[in-house]
């Protein structure tokens, strides 16, 4: 299924746009990846994502990808080794949990921002800005 059937260009644009306006505080890096449907563990396909994606490259190995399978209201997210080892244990549950109960109430969009956002946040605090950041992945959704 093309993209722009599972989400608006208007949508995807405010969600690139959450994407920008995070990394701007942060050397970490955000992506977003949708597919309609995830029957079998959302996890092991946002994992598969991620390396396919070469998320795994990045010089302080501080990418995110966060998965949803917007049919099935699956979120995965996946982070690299560098964000991790730092973030606390519940904290990419707690973000699922946050954008999941957005999706239940029939908020894709805003599902998606608030976990980009709540990333961002925590990328920030373990990996703020500095001068010269390179934007090492594209900020584009991506479609599996
Ligand atoms: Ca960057
Ligand atoms: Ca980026």
């Amino acid at each position: 299924m093309k993209l722009k059937k599972l989400i608006s260009e208007d949508d995807q644009k405010l969600v690139v746009e959450a994407i920008k306006r995070a990394e701007l505080n942060t050397s970490g890096e955000i992506r977003v990846g949708i597919v309609s449907r995830c029957k079998k563990d959302v996890m092991r396909r946002a994992a598969k994502a991620f390396v396919n994606l070469k998320m795994g490259k990045t010089e302080q190995h501080n990418g995110v990808l966060i998965y949803i399978a917007i049919n099935d209201r699956k979120v995965a997210i996946v982070g690299d080794s560098g964000i991790n080892q730092k973030v606390p244990d519940d904290f990419w549950e707690s973000t699922k949990n946050l954008m999941i109960e957005k999706f239940k109430q029939g908020n894709i969009v805003d599902g998606l921002i608030a976990g980009v956002e709540r990333a961002g946040e925590q990328l920030k605090a373990l990996f703020p800005y500095k001068s010269g950041d390179v934007d090492e992945l594209s900020n584009e959704i991506v479609l599996e």
